[in-house]
């Protein structure tokens, strides 16, 4: 039996008609750019992340480069994140203008180390009379940006108590977070401001790009509201901004599926604990760690096998048809875009070993029993081969 990786057809199956109910409105209405679906979408996903304010725009990437630009990242100043990540929270850094710098992961949540972060700060890092944080080259500390990585938020607790002392600004990369919480706070209201994908895989997926950042600072949302646009009001313009709307239609499919989030991550929550309990007897694999104040919304079951199995594991669930995928098999500090960081192999030792042993594994909420099972039985067969 053949279970894919991710199958968002089941997922859209009971809404479909609410679905063509915005489709059909927006060609009546020709309303297309933001209007009052997208307005109202801001609203709710405000009041859904606990926050004062919600702005859309156009993808998840714009919504880290707005955020970081509205927080103060100015060109060459250093952002903070760690290379264990999708290529967007690093290739955002750079397009704000900012000059990212690594700090590696924790073995095993996946999230930046705080206490490399803080041991970082102390080390290469002074406060100036002005109260600008700096490096002893110059550069000013703009942002420091903890990316919640496969649905489950990094340690805010400690992150949010080292980034006050120092006043840094934390742009939270909650693209694979939404509703996920830390200690009852949602994603994207911790830090200064959350930044969402609506890319179709993500736990909200729109039926195309899409993005969104929350913030609780009225100036913070006010400078994305003009930097969507341009940076500008009617036709005056005081700062240039981007074109980074969220369409009106996206919206409206968005306020249809926003609906069904909660009971969507259950699911997804429901199909990792059935793994967890049934891999637990598998011992050449590692399940998913989930701190105790965390609740993981798994945008991604992730296992790790050991390094010298992992592809052959790959290749062998592909064979028999179940969807897997190596997120990520090339820590950021690796990539040939970033070679002008001067980084090389062995800087993020924890990055670089995670690389070669995680497999993330179907856990899309439709999944059957049947099919988890299948998923199980699939990965003992592969060991019981080997021996
Ligand atoms: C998906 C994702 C992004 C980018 O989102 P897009 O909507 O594809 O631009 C950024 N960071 C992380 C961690 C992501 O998973």
């Amino acid at each position: 039996m053949a279970v894919p990786l991710l199958d968002i057809n089941r997922q859209h199956q009971p809404i479909l008609e609410d679905l063509r109910y915005v489709f059909n409105t927006a060609l009546e209405t020709s309303l297309f750019i933001k209007g009052p679906e997208m307005e109202q979408l801001e609203k709710e996903f405000a009041e859904y992340c606990g926050t004062d304010r919600a702005i859309g725009c156009a993808s998840g990437t714009d919504a880290l480069i707005l955020a970081l630009m509205a927080v103060g990242v100015k060109p060459g100043d250093v952002v903070l994140t760690t290379p264990f990540t999708f290529f967007a929270s690093a290739g955002a850094i750079v397009r704000a203008g900012g000059i990212p710098l690594f700090l590696d992961i924790l073995p095993d949540t996946f999230n930046i180390d705080p206490e490399l972060l803080s041991k970082w700060l102390t080390d290469n890092c002074v406060v100036t009379n002005r109260g600008v944080v700096e490096r002893s080259n110059g550069s000013r500390i703009g942002a420091v940006m903890p990316v919640h990585l496969f649905g489950q938020l990094a340690d805010m607790d400690r992150i949010m108590s080292i980034c006050n002392d120092w006043q840094i600004p934390v742009v939270e990369d909650a693209c694979q977070a939404v509703g996920a919480k830390w200690s009852q706070k949602r994603a994207g209201s911790i830090g200064a401001a959350g930044c969402f994908s609506f890319f179709p895989s993500k736990n909200l997926g729109a039926l195309g790009d899409g993005g969104m950042v929350t913030t609780d600072s009225p100036e913070i949302a006010d400078t994305i509201v003009s930097l969507r646009e341009h940076g500008g009001r009617g036709y005056i313009h005081e700062e240039v901004g981007f074109n980074s709307r969220l369409d009106a239609i996206q919206a409206g499919f968005l306020r249809v599926k926003l609906a069904h989030l909660e009971s969507w991550h259950d699911g997804r929550r429901k199909n990792a604990s059935f793994y967890s309990k049934a891999l637990k007897g598998v011992k050449q694999v590692t399940t998913p760690v989930i701190r105790k104040n965390a609740w993981s919304v798994y945008n991604q079951y992730t296992i790790k096998a050991k390094a010298s199995d992992r592809d052959e594991l790959l290749n062998y669930l592909r064979e028999h048809g179940i969807g897997c995928a190596v997120y990520y098999p090339m820590p950021l500090h690796l990539q040939k875009c970033f070679d002008c960081l001067g980084y090389g192999e062995g800087d993020f030792p924890v990055s670089e070993t995670v690389s070669k042993e995680v497999l993330s594994i179907p856990v899309f909420g439709e999944l059957t029993e049947e099919e988890l099972v299948e998923v199980v039985e699939t990965i003992k067969a592969f060991y019981a081969e080997k021996g």
